[in-house]
């Protein structure tokens, strides 16, 4: 049988995808039965209403605040956001997705290309299709098979959960011992969240957090990647959706709202008759290249910077009085705030 178009990776951005898709032959191909296994913290902004109407039981709690912390100073950074169980908004979009699509619980281990499209074998068989749409993750096999191109970074996230009372805000702490991007503390239904992403010393940060902080009642920890920096996303034979693609905020590793986007952006190319490829890319990029661009420069600022003038920027933050557009920090921030920004970096 021959598939209009196989998705590989059943997380956020293949799922959503699927339950996008109008009247296709789809088949979706996830390695893991169990989905959602929680490699994601799930704090995104309320932007993800626009895209779903979540279930109650989907959304832990809201957070309307953060403090970020350097040393001993401390700045409120208003933020409207929810907190989403992972786990169970995969299994909710899984549920949608069966409704639209066929779904296999198999390993990709292999994709070619052939005359009249593409032919993707798994550990239990082989599948064609015209187009290939690959959602799978850091390691991805069809941007391996496709592109040269890889994202720019690849961060290494690791939390564990405690339970304790939660506060009602998320501690976000820029300190350099904790890790050369950042840490948190952050609040979930019955529990608390203790994690950190890192470009390097995963371990190192992670124990020095721990013990710092120390966790009242520690039970499972996790750990993820996380690409970022958005590298090419379509070829002649099809296109990357998400994490795959480093459509992640290179700032925060956040990538929930971008997959989201992206999803949706394919899902209009493929539901025309004749989907065109490039154009998938370049009305991605029209939305993410600049956030994505600004903030990987910010990055390599911040790498540079001393505690001693991040607390300079916290004390910048604490007298702005400043909420953020989550998903587009940056441009937000610039828009209003440019010259004090630059000041405090330089000045
Ligand atoms: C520690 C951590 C914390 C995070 N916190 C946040 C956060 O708070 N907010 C936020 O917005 N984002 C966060 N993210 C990022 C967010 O999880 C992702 O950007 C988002 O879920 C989109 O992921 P995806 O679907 O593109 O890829 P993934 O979630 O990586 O899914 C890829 C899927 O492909 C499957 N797959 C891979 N290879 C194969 C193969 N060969 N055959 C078959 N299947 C395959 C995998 O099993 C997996 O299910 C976090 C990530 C990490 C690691």
């Amino acid at each position: 049988m021959m598939y209009d178009i196989i998705i590989v990776g059943g997380g956020v951005a293949g799922l959503y995808f699927a339950t996008l898709l109008n009247s296709k032959k789809v088949l979706l191909i996830e390695e893991h039965r169990k989905l959602g296994p929680l490699r994601c913290s799930g704090i995104v902004s309320k932007r993800v209403n626009n895209f779903l109407l979540l279930p109650k039981n989907v959304i832990e709690r809201e957070i309307n605040e953060s403090i970020i912390v350097c040393g001993k100073l401390g700045a409120r950074l208003g933020m409207d956001s929810l907190v989403i169980n992972k786990e169970k908004f995969e299994n909710f979009l899984l549920k949608k997705a069966e409704k639209k699509v066929e779904i296999k619980f198999e390993i990709v281990g292999k994709i070619s290309e052939s005359y009249d499209g593409v032919v993707v074998s798994t550990s239990k068989g082989e599948y064609r299709a015209k187009y290939i749409v690959g959602c799978d993750g850091p390691n991805s096999i069809v941007r391996k098979t496709f592109l040269k191109e890889e994202p720019k970074k690849f961060y290494f996230g690791k939390f564990c959960h405690s339970f304790e009372r939660p506060a009602n805000y998320c501690s976000i702490f820029l300190d350099s011992k904790y890790s050369d991007l950042f840490s948190w503390i952050a609040p979930r239904k019955n529990k608390v969240e203790y994690g950190l992403i890192c470009e390097r010393n995963l371990n190192k940060y992670y124990s020095n957090f721990l013990s710092s902080k120390k966790p009242k009642n520690k039970e499972d920890e996790f750990f993820g990647v996380i690409p970022t920096g958005l590298c090419k996303c379509s070829f002649p034979r099809g296109i990357l959706i998400g994490n795959c693609a480093g459509m992640t905020k290179p700032l925060t590793g956040g990538g929930i709202i971008y997959s989201l986007t992206a999803a949706k952006i394919a899902a209009k190319e493929f539901n025309k008759d004749k989907p065109d490829f490039q154009n998938y890319e370049k009305e991605v990029k029209g939305i993410f290249r600049k956030e994505i661009k600004y903030q990987l420069w910010f990055r390599k600022i911040y790498s540079k910077l001393s505690d001693k003038r991040k607390q300079k920027l916290v004390k910048l933050i604490a007298k702005s009085k400043l909420k953020i557009d989550m998903d587009f920090p940056i441009t937000d921030i610039l828009r209003k705030h440019k010259i004090r920004v630059l000041r405090s970096l330089f000045g």
